[in-house]
């Protein structure tokens, strides 16, 4: 997912963006002017730094007893510089290892500020993932550059005229609210512009171990959930797992729907008391894991039924209710009806329409 609509309007192949369009959607009116990062102890030695912007991946140090090991380098150099600022306040241990959950640039392109810091980090990631960057992130940032600019340019031509897209005059709250996207924007565009594509250096497929002296921490990859190179990051000792994309708070997305089922399922079976996703607080029980789970079942099961009643996709689209679910997703605030059927419901079931057609 990403910080912004335009970022992620660009490339939207099928799905795998949607969570970043998404949560772009609840970004407070009163963004600050760059984002920031708070950090929050999820257990002994393990720090997850959230963004300000819920559009941005979380990133997650996890601190050895020689090294540290990074999860996620969030959407721009600057993030990640923020971050390696809180690591250097909490340990003077360089960091060894940048671990990129998936491909998605809310996620990766801090990677170059690490390199920078710290010129022997090894960087890990699903191969897939290094393949998804190199023939989907890095194209895509010409796009990303030239989305912003168009943006940033019909806000100001709204800001300029007093008029907003449908030629209604700007209130005095909208104008306001559009002035702090226009700070935010340039920023982001400053930063896209200074990116320096940095890929992983180690790739694996299905499970990695890595030892900080005595404690281990597994890399596993469960399958196709978010994207096809999902990495989850599992630390039995202290029972925490970073999840990456495969959460994402308040709304799930992702490519895949019922090969992502299994997945959930495998998620759900890790041996863990904690889970940081990639977006969104840190949390301390497997409840939303699970709701996701079932909400994607109840999607299969709906669509199954409407393939064998050869329903088109477009009816299926109109028969399928599962606002139960949207419900009990969060208060109407966090997770309005509009975004959770434009940027889960819709996209999910013509993924799971897809599938399901196809087996
Ligand atoms: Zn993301």
């Amino acid at each position: 997912m990403h910080l912004k609509r335009s970022l992620a309007e660009r490339h939207i192949p099928r799905g795998e963006h949607i969570c970043c369009i998404a949560l772009s959607l609840f970004v407070s009116p009163l963004v600050a002017q760059t984002i920031e990062y708070t950090r929050a102890d999820v257990a002994e030695n393990v720090y997850a730094f959230i963004p300000s912007e819920i559009g941005v991946g979380n990133a997650v140090a996890i601190i050895g007893d020689t090294d540290v090991l990074v999860v996620d380098s969030t959407a721009t150099p600057s993030g990640a510089r923020a971050v390696i600022a809180e690591i250097r306040k909490l340990t003077p241990k360089p960091v060894r290892y940048l671990v990129n959950t998936h491909w998605h640039d809310d996620h990766i392109w801090g990677n170059q500020a690490f390199r920078a810091a710290f010129p022997n980090v090894v960087i890990i990631a699903h191969e897939n993932t290094r393949q998804d960057m190199i023939d989907k992130a890095i194209p895509s940032l010409a796009q990303s550059i030239s989305g912003i600019r168009k943006k940033l340019e019909a806000r100001d031509e709204q800001l300029k005229n007093g008029k907003s897209d449908d030629g209604r005059p700007l209130s005095e709250e909208r104008r306001t609210f559009l002035n702090k996207r226009q700070v935010l924007f340039k920023h982001l565009l400053n930063e896209i512009e200074s990116v320096t594509p940095t890929l992983p250096t180690i790739t694996f497929q299905r499970r990695l171990v890595l030892y900080q002296g005595s404690q281990q921490i597994n890399l596993l990859s469960l399958g196709k959930g978010h994207t096809r190179g999902d990495i989850v990051i599992h630390i039995p000792a202290s029972k925490v797992v970073i999840a990456g994309d495969l959460i994402t708070y308040p709304i799930p997305a992702g490519a895949f729907v019922f090969e992502r089922i299994e997945t959930m399922r495998k998620l759900a079976r890790i041996d863990q008391e904690v889970i940081v996703p990639g977006h969104g607080p840190v949390m301390r029980n497997n409840d939303y894991v699970l709701l996701i789970t079932s909400l994607l079942e109840k999607v299969v099961s709906r669509v199954r039924q409407a393939l064998d009643q050869e329903l088109s996709l477009e009816e299926t689209q109109k028969g399928i209710d599962v606002e139960g679910f949207r419900a009990r997703l969060g208060s109407q605030d966090l997770v309005p009806t509009r975004a959770f059927e434009r940027f889960f419901l819709r996209p999910a079931v013509e993924q799971a329409y897809k599938e399901l057609k196809e087996r």
